[in-house]
């Protein structure tokens, strides 16, 4: 296969893809304000029609994504989504409504925003919802803002936020970004929350404890309920990463388990495209005792109609310009009547079904160090492969070659050489039994063929790259101008 050259590098002076017609007005010297207009962009590739067409479909064909094959990222929840959704997403009633159109000419989109926070309440067992946030780390930090207000409002602001050591990697951030002190909460030898260590740390100066469930190993925090009672007998709050909803959707609600703030991940439970940067959506589900702090505007109904409420003095403020992602919101009311209530509960069954029929197709080959039972994803590590030589890089390099996009690697920190696999309800059982195959054969290359495993990928146009080198000196500008 040839390296697909830059579009910078196959620029030609003077090659046009596309031209304007000749002017029939006076040509303007200077744009708005007195602005000078460009006559040129520096620098701009030059290119006709088929090379824009050919290297970009060259692009793509060398991209993998969810609709070729199993995208088995954990804690990713990179399933397949219904094109319905983005149909409806793009009915121009949504594209072409303006984002600064009086609330009496959006009623349509208002009514939207309130039945996707009015449906994830009731999902979440919680009382109110913004549909603001842009993604899950956004979605933390407003959870974390709304309990620094309410802290500050009674007169006790408070120093610490305690975060277990199997929580997603966000939650420490955020709740460090919200200006609080982050305390680790062990694990126990089942992989869940260590209740006598939470119980030592859980004191009055801690403002919450964030706990990521199921946690990144898949598992459910069984003992969730006195948790809750251990950070609320201290007046602490709860805070629950629910980005893998997927796990418990139509099953349980975590506003019954006793928590008090919650983000759901709409990206990933509600089913649109994410990853590569596209746009997500984190809402934040909350206890009436949070509500009034929760971002302005807030959908209100006053009779009859729907209106933009800002007048709430206890609010946090805005955290996204008008009102979040709305295409995404869309999308997730989309796949939410597509399913239906019977719908979503199946999201939740198979998706367990699935990652435990992987954790026990390969629990021969790869190492399990937590032998839990798991929800939406399981968590191998390379121990057995360390013996030949092999790391859960070189599985991972070597699963390009078969077609399969690799898990997530050396993640959660807990378990060392980690593979983290999250197959996702949308797979089949024929897709599943083709990635036990291969996950079985790359397992018996190991031990026969370890030189063919540390040098994969072999099939793919660039090789093993140097990822130290690339995250150290990236190239971020193209520096010649071309010819
Ligand atoms: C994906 C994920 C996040 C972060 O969500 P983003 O939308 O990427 O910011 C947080 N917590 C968990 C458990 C996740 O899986």
């Amino acid at each position: 296969m040839i390296r697909e050259p830059l579009i910078f590098e196959i620029s030609d002076k003077g090659k046009r893809a596309y031209t304007l017609p000749k002017l029939d007005v006076p040509e303007a010297k200077d744009a708005l304000a007195g602005l000078p207009i460009r006559p040129e962009i520096p620098g701009f590739p030059q290119v006709s029609e088929i090379e824009i067409v050919r290297h970009f479909t060259r692009l793509s064909q060398q991209n993998y994504c969810v609709d070729i094959g199993l995208y088995p990222l954990g804690s990713c929840t990179m399933k397949y989504n219904p094109k319905i959704n983005e149909k409806v997403a793009a009915l121009p009633g949504f594209t072409e409504s303006h984002p600064l159109a009086p609330a009496d000419t959006v009623q349509g989109d208002l009514e939207v925003l309130r039945l996707v926070e009015d449906y994830l309440c009731e999902i979440a067992g919680m009382d109110a919802c913004t549909l603001q946030p842009a993604a899950g780390a956004q979605g933390e930090l407003t959870g974390m803002m709304l309990i620094r207000a309410c802290h500050e409002e009674r007169g006790d602001p408070r120093k610490y936020v305690l975060v277990p050591d199997s929580a997603h990697g966000t939650n420490p951030s955020s709740a460090h970004l919200c200006g609080y002190t982050v305390k680790e909460v062990k694990s126990n030898e089942g992989g869940t929350v260590d209740l006598e260590d939470l119980a030592r740390q859980m004191t009055g100066e801690v403002a919450a404890l964030m706990v990521t469930n199921p946690n990144t190993l898949g598992v459910f925090e069984y003992d969730i309920c006195k948790i809750a009672e251990i950070v609320h007998a201290k007046g602490g709050f709860l805070y629950m990463d629910g980005a893998n909803m997927n796990a418990l959707v139509g099953k349980c609600r975590p506003g019954d388990m006793g928590v008090d703030v919650l983000h759901i991940n709409l990206h990933k439970t509600f089913s649109t495209p994410h990853g590569g940067g596209g746009p997500g959506s984190g809402p934040v589900a909350v206890k009436s005792v949070l509500e009034p702090y929760l971002p302005v505007p807030r959908v209100a109904k006053k009779g009859g109609a729907y209106a933009l409420d800002y007048a709430r003095p206890r609010s946090i403020g805005r955290v996204k310009s008008f009102y979040g992602n709305f295409g995404v919101i869309v999308k997730a009311l989309a796949y939410i009547w597509s399913l239906g209530p019977d719908g979503l509960k199946e999201i939740a069954e198979v998706a367990v079904l699935n990652a435990n029929y992987i954790r026990r197709s390969l629990d021969k080959d790869y190492h399990l160090k937590y032998t839990t039972p798991t929800l939406h994803e399981c968590v191998f590590s390379d121990k057995f492969q360390k013996e030949f030589g092999i790391s859960n890089l070189d599985i991972a390099k070597r699963l390009i070659d078969y077609g399969v996009h690799p898990p997530t690697m050396s993640f959660p920190l807990i378990v060392h050489g980690a593979l983290m696999i999250e197959p996702t309800e949308t797979e089949s059982k024929r897709d599943l039994d083709q990635f036990i195959d291969i996950m079985k054969t790359i397992a018996r290359e190991a031990k026969t063929e370890p030189e063919l495993l540390k040098a994969a990928p072999h099939q793919t146009i660039v090789r093993r790259l140097d990822e130290t080198g690339a995250a150290r000196n990236p190239i971020l500008k193209w520096e010649k101008s071309p010819t």
